[in-house]
Parts: C-alpha cells; structure tokens; sequence
C-alpha cells in the first residue's frame, strides 16, 4: 500500500540528524534535520510527527508540510521546522523514486549545468587562513568563505577589526582577485563595531557579508545597509519560512538570502527562492550540513535561476571531531560519492531519481548513537554572554 509506514530518526557523527521514512510498499526517503544542541528536541519532534503520519499517502506532500506547520495549534520555531522540513525533504526523495525523476524536475526543471560551490577556511592568524585558502583552491574552489572575527566587545575591539582586515589583506595579496571572498559575522558583531569593521573590509572586496545583524535586530538594517557601503549583504540562515524572508525583502536591506533546507524544507525553499525572484536577489542556501540535506539543496539550485552559489561542507572544522565527537565527513555516508563531488568548484546536475544520491543503510546505523552537544558559552572578557 502507498501509506506512510514508519519514520526513524539517525543521529551520526559528526553532528548530523539523519530521517528516513518508509512506506508500506517499500519506497523509502532520507531526509536531515539540524539545530544540533537540541538533539533530544529535534527527534522527540520527529517522533510526535510520526504518530501523526503513519498510515498517510506519502504523495500528498504538501497537504503533510501544511499539517506539519500548522497542526498542534502552537507553531513555529526552529524545531518543529526542522523536524518538519527532514521528514517532508524524505517525501520527496520518496515520490522522486516511485516516479523515477529527479525532484527538481518536479519543480520546473533543469535551469543550469553547474552550481558553483563555496568551501570554507578557517584559522585566526592570516597564515593559517592563506594556507587554507591554497588548499581549498589545490581541490578545485575559487569561492571561499570565512569567519571574520571571534567574538568581538562593543567598544575598543580595533585591534580585533585591524586582525579581521590583515586575513582579509593577506588573502589578497596572495591569490588577488582569483578567489572571491565571503565573511561571515555570525551575528557576533554589535553595531558599534559594525561600521569601523566593515569600513575596514570593503577594501578587501569581500564578495558578501553574513549575518552582521541578528536576525531578531531588524531595526539595525538600516545601519547594516550604511555601514556595508559597496558590500553585499547576505543573511537568513537562521529564519524559517517566507513569512520571515518577506519582511526580510521588503526592508531592501539585504542582496543575498541564505535559507536552510533543513530549516524551510525543500518546497519552501524553492518557494523562497521564487518570492526573491521578484526583489532581484540572490540565493546562497545555507548548508554547513550533512549530505542529504545538500543534495537536497541542489535540487533547487538546480531549477531555481537566482541560486547563485551553494555551500557545502566538505573539510569544515566541526567535521574533524566536534566537541568529542568521533569524526565524519560529508562523503562518509554514501555508497558513491560522485553526485556530490564538485568538479573545478561547481556541482553537475543531480541525475539520480529522488534526491540523486545513495546512502550507506547499514553504516549510518552502525554510526548512529546517542549524543549531544554541550553548549560551548562564548564569553566575552567581561563575562558577558558572547554569540557564538
Ligand atoms: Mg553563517
């Protein structure tokens, strides 16, 4: 029968929520939750959902997703989403497979060849972030990206900035314009610092700059769109759906948006991706993740024309045993790791039906375990609280 038989939940190292659903005829779907601090929440979450699915036609995806979000009458929030987004990315790698198509031609279809992917770099002193940046570019990146600072103090935090614009400058000096450059803020950074930090930075060309606000701070867009100058600004890793994004848009604050698949969900990206459409700006799908939810987020890349660059997480540092975690990474867990395997930099169209790839069963239930991450408090030299 095509009803919905049971849904698992699969925590693995490094950090990641892995979701299948299978039916009663057989199919099955893989989906990726995140928010990993709250593990215990996120796979209660997946539990209460699947009480609530068993039974149903695994075809109706959206009349689930709608289910999902609006049942329960209390809504929203990061982990009832991702939840939800895991399990409804898991439908559609289920109706990709009965079908025998690819989800993106579900949603229009092929709109690109290539999707140009970013990798990250990392170190404190400029050495460490060129020596990285050789490394990336010896595997094929041009476009990389980095935090710009640690946490940085309200006032008198110049030889931190000063430190932010020498990784920049040496990256410059040793590669030019031949790689672009993102930054990433973190919401770390407070408007005082804002604008003698980004003032430093435009120099440099960086290609975005990431979450220099909070996403709770909307009033200090304005201050954001003044202090970035000539740098475009990204944001929207942290928000939901396109309620939240809308608001984000209308305030004309912002160039680049940077949805999680594994926050929105696969349709409601796509549907983010199409309501930028209209604002002229950019997507950058967020996705320091696993590798279900990149080949998720490829296939919106793949029939959506505004996603200009996806992110990806092969080599990132949480990957290389985060808080005492053992260590995976992004490749561990296929059977062949070709579909996300970039070529000079860039993704090729995912060709495989349902979400293009091939999972490992029996290592991802060898690996799964139960874990979770303490919270590791970012201070400042005060005591005060620190963004992470
Ligand atoms: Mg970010």
């Amino acid at each position: 029968m095509r009803r919905i038989a049971a849904i698992d939940t699969f925590c693995v190292p490094p950090r990641w929520i892995f979701v299948r659903v299978r039916t009663e005829d057989g199919m099955e779907g893989w989906g990726e939750a995140i928010v990993p601090k709250r593990v215990r929440a996120i796979a209660g979450a997946i539990a209460d959902m699947a009480e609530n699915l068993r039974g149903d036609d695994p075809d109706r995806i959206e009349d689930i997703a709608q289910r999902l979000r609006r049942g329960g009458f209390f809504r929203g929030g990061p982990i009832l989403a991702s939840a939800a987004a895991a399990i409804e990315t898991a439908l559609w790698d289920i109706k990709g497979r009965r079908y025998g198509l690819a989800v993106h031609e579900f949603l229009g279809g092929r709109v690109r060849e290539r999707i140009k992917a970013y990798a990250w770099i990392g170190g404190d002193r400029p050495d460490d972030v060129v020596a990285h940046a050789r490394e990336r570019i010896a595997q094929g990146f041009s476009t990389v990206k980095m935090n710009a600072t640690p946490a940085l103090p309200q006032l008198g935090g110049h030889a931190i900035i000063e430190a932010a614009a020498a990784r920049m400058g040496a990256l410059r000096d040793a590669f030019g314009d031949t790689i672009e450059i993102a930054v990433d803020l973190h919401g770390r950074v407070h408007r005082t610092a804002l604008k003698p930090l980004l003032a430093e930075l435009a120099a440099f060309r960086p290609m975005w700059v990431e979450e220099a606000t909070l996403p709770e701070n909307e009033e200090s867009l304005a201050v954001l769109t003044r202090a970035a100058g000539p740098i475009p600004v990204a944001t929207g890793e942290r928000l939901i759906a396109r309620w939240d994004f809308k608001r984000l848009l209308d305030s004309g604050a912002i160039d680049i948006i940077q949805p999680d698949i594994s926050i929105t969900g696969l349709f409601e990206l796509e549907k983010i991706a199409r309501l930028a459409e209209i604002y002229d700006v950019a997507v950058a799908p967020h996705c320091p993740n696993g590798p279900i939810s990149l080949a998720a987020s490829l296939q919106i890349g793949f029939c959506a024309p505004n996603v200009a660059v996806q992110e990806q997480s092969l080599g990132l540092h949480y990957h290389q045993g985060f808080s005492g975690l053992p260590k995976a990474d992004l490749l561990d867990y296929l059977t062949d790791p070709q579909p996300l395997t970039t070529i000079d930099g860039a993704f090729l169209p995912p060709r495989g039906p349902g979400l293009g790839i091939a999972l490992n069963t029996a290592r991802i239930i060898e690996a799964a375990t139960e874990w979770h991450l303490p919270d590791a408090d970012w201070r400042h030299e005060d005591g005060v609280y620190a963004e992470w």
